[in-house]
């Protein structure tokens, strides 16, 4: 579903990340973990053509995103392409970035309406399906500053999930949050998962990351320093670095 291949990026000299393949399969949770500056970030926005890589390639449900190949020539795509692309693929941000001047409902049906040009009816249909999922369909009218961090952030959830994307990424979906608010946006990506979403979650949630992830991913330094499944990422790293990164963060 997402497939990253050989990518490098540089910001002036400082190269953050340094050939980085990571491959993501239909229906399968990818957490990423490192320490700060590792490069996760530089990555998620990678995936999402929001940065373009130096080298290297990346491509979300068989297309190679920001490009158009024309027999072995490659052209950059115009920039509605690129939205259009960015429409297949859900992002939500450690600090929720919900629009303030617009209600809960309308947040949701924003972009299906104006992005994807779905009739305001389905759209509107469809949001109430997903606040319901959420567990906020009562809070349809709100506007988002009356509702907690936790209660914002699944409404971000919810309109990531709003344009129907083949994969949602989640940059620190928690770590703005009041410990008490933590656990209510981690059942959702917890729902989410058991229903088969394709995610990649950077989260230092480590407790989470065994419970939900196919594939740990540790970056370290703008490269995968080491990947497999949670247990043996993180009860059996097999490097010292990812040994006393788990060590610090739990
Ligand atoms: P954190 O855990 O703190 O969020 P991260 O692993 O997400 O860290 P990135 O945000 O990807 O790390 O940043 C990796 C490195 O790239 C850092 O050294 C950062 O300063 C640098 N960097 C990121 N974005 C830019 C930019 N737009 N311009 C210059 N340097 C950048
Ligand atoms: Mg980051």
């Amino acid at each position: 579903m997402v497939d990253v291949r050989g990518v490098h990026k540089s910001y002036g000299t400082h190269e953050v990340l340094t050939g980085v393949d990571l491959r993501v399969r239909p229906g399968e949770v990818t957490v990423l973990l490192g320490p700060s500056g590792s490069g996760k970030s530089t990555l998620l926005r990678l995936i999402n053509h929001l940065e373009r890589a130096d080298r290297g390639f990346i491509s979300v449900g068989g297309e190679l995103m920001g490009y158009r190949r024309a027999g072995d020539r490659l052209y950059e795509l115009r920039e509605r392409e690129i939205l259009r692309q960015r429409t297949r693929i859900g992002f939500v941000f450690q600090d929720f970035n919900l629009f303030g001047h617009l209600t809960v409902l309308e947040n949701l049906v924003e972009a299906p309406v104006s992005a994807q040009r779905r009739p305001r009816a389905e759209a509107e249909a469809h949001a109430r399906e997903l606040l319901a999922r959420v567990g906020l369909a009562e809070k349809a009218d709100e506007y988002p500053r009356r509702l907690s961090g936790g209660q914002q952030q699944r409404v971000a959830i919810a309109r990531a999930l709003a344009l129907r994307p083949d994969v949602l990424l989640f940059d620190e979906p928690t770590s703005a949050l009041d410990p008490e608010l933590v656990g209510e946006v981690l059942e959702v990506i917890r729902d989410l998962a058991r229903a088969g979403t394709t995610m990649v979650v950077v989260t230092h949630e480590l407790g989470f990351a065994r419970e939900v992830a196919d594939t740990v991913v540790f970056l370290d330094g703008g490269r995968i320093l080491e990947q497999g499944p949670p247990a043996a990422v993180l009860d059996r790293p097999s490097h010292d670095r990812t040994r006393a990164f788990v060590d610090k963060v739990l």
